[in-house]
């Protein structure tokens, strides 16, 4: 089945042609053509074995979002957690974890990944603590790159830490297919031994699995790095029997050579880490929201783009956010970053949830061009954009409602009312 999608504005994302007016998008599970020339828009409109999905006025038509880091396992949590400091949020999770994780049985699941399918995101990249998510992810008409987690700095466990994320792994391989593909995510640099991070890079690397890390998201991580002293001083004593960190930031991004990892939060990050993560081709996931609620402070965009770090926005899981809609997202850091230029900074922010976390995942997708995955949605701004310069923060500013949402080129149901996600 061919399918004809037609919009006043496409945005392709290929920087040849990035914005076409009075265009189409023809796809079967793969882009065939997206063009801006009336005569073949009308070659196909008159073949009848293709679908012709007509737009309105105004209509937007874009690659499918990507939302490259959250934790569904928490999708139960909405008022419960400490907000406002990173230690408060931390000490609130290590209090109601196991209610929480065991409040989202398969029909929250469910419902989750169907209203983040419903808010225009075809592809999200989730870390799964204890896999209790893959039913569901591999039930899902939803890409989903499954980060498996790797949490342990115990020595003498570290066997069978790893084992038990080895399984996981496992699992998610049964599973695997052209929606779900296995990944492995390593905690943290405070919260994984330096022998189970060299393992877990290790593993990545020979099966060509992408791999992410959090990484220097709060003050308090940075001080129990740098000098072993701090807030985490008393949490690790308390919860891990332990004084002392497990190795430097240095030694953990060292770890990481030879692979092109997504770090995490990075907020603060340090100019000589900012540099070695640019090195190494790695990518920063920056979740705004996360970041303020958590008090962990605003991500230096600016730095990042200096040393040309490719950055993705996420919404991180609803253990730190109000919501996984990944546009609400973009309007925050919109509006966070005010230092930038209104304009680029919309474009990159577009950018950092389509092409780039597509390349930094290793996914066909992203991207409106002839061969790449037909993941593409559309939607209605409220106007004509008067300034074409600005076509990327009026779709960030209006784009609410999808109109169509297809997957693969499949099209995924829109419930009329918004839906909790629940
Ligand atoms: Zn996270």
């Amino acid at each position: 089945m061919v399918t004809m999608l037609l919009a006043r504005t496409v945005l392709t994302m290929d920087p040849t042609r990035p914005i076409l007016k009075d265009a189409a998008v023809i796809f079967d599970t793969k882009i065939i053509e997206v063009t801006d020339d009336p005569a073949v828009i009308e070659r196909y409109a008159r073949d009848r074995a293709v679908e012709v999905i007509e737009g309105g006025a105004h209509t937007v038509v874009m690659p499918g979002l990507i939302n490259s880091h959250l934790h569904l396992e928490f999708s139960a949590q909405r008022t419960e957690l400490d907000y406002g400091s990173f230690m408060g949020w931390l000490y609130s999770v290590m209090e109601k974890r196991e209610r929480l994780v065991s409040a989202c049985k398969e029909a929250c699941y469910t419902r989750t990944l169907e209203s983040i399918a419903a808010s225009g995101v075809t592809t999200i990249g989730a870390v799964s603590s204890y896999g209790f998510d893959l039913a569901a992810c591999a039930d899902s008409p939803l890409k989903v790159v499954y980060f498996n987690e790797l949490i342990g700095s115990n020595p003498a466990a570290a066997d069978m830490i790893f084992a038990d994320f080895v399984d996981r792994l496992e699992s998610s391989f049964e599973r695997m297919s052209d929606r779900l593909y296995p990944a492995v995510a390593v905690h943290s640099p405070y919260s994984v031994h330096p022998v189970l991070v060299r393992k877990a890079v290790h593993l990545a690397k020979s099966r060509g699995l992408p791999i992410g890390a959090h990484f220097m998201e709060s003050r308090s991580e940075r001080r129990w790095l740098d000098s072993g002293s701090g807030e985490f001083k008393p949490f690790f004593e308390q919860f891990l029997k332990s004084a002392t960190p497990v190795g430097s930031a240095a030694d953990f991004l060292s770890c990481f050579e030879g692979v092109k990892p997504l770090f995490i939060h990075g907020v603060h990050a340090s100019d000589e880490e900012l540099s070695t993560i640019a090195r190494m081709g790695g990518t920063l996931v920056h979740c705004p929201v996360s970041n303020r609620l958590l008090g962990c402070g605003r991500l230096n965009l600016e730095k990042v783009k200096n040393r040309e770090i490719g950055y993705a926005v996420a919404t991180d899981g609803l253990s730190s956010n109000y919501t996984l809609d990944l546009f609400s997202e973009l309007r925050h850091a919109l509006l966070m970053h005010e230092g930038l230029d209104l304009a680029l900074l919309a474009r990159d922010l577009i950018r950092s949830v389509t092409e780039i976390p597509a390349r930094a995942m290793g996914l066909h997708t992203g991207r409106l061009v002839a061969g790449r995955s037909a993941d593409v949605i559309s939607f209605d701004l409220p106007g004509e954009v008067e300034h074409e310069r600005l076509t990327y923060a009026q779709v960030i500013l209006h784009a609410q409602k999808m109109r169509t949402v297809f997957i693969e080129g499949e099209p995924i149901d829109i419930p009329k009312e918004p839906l909790d996600d629940r």
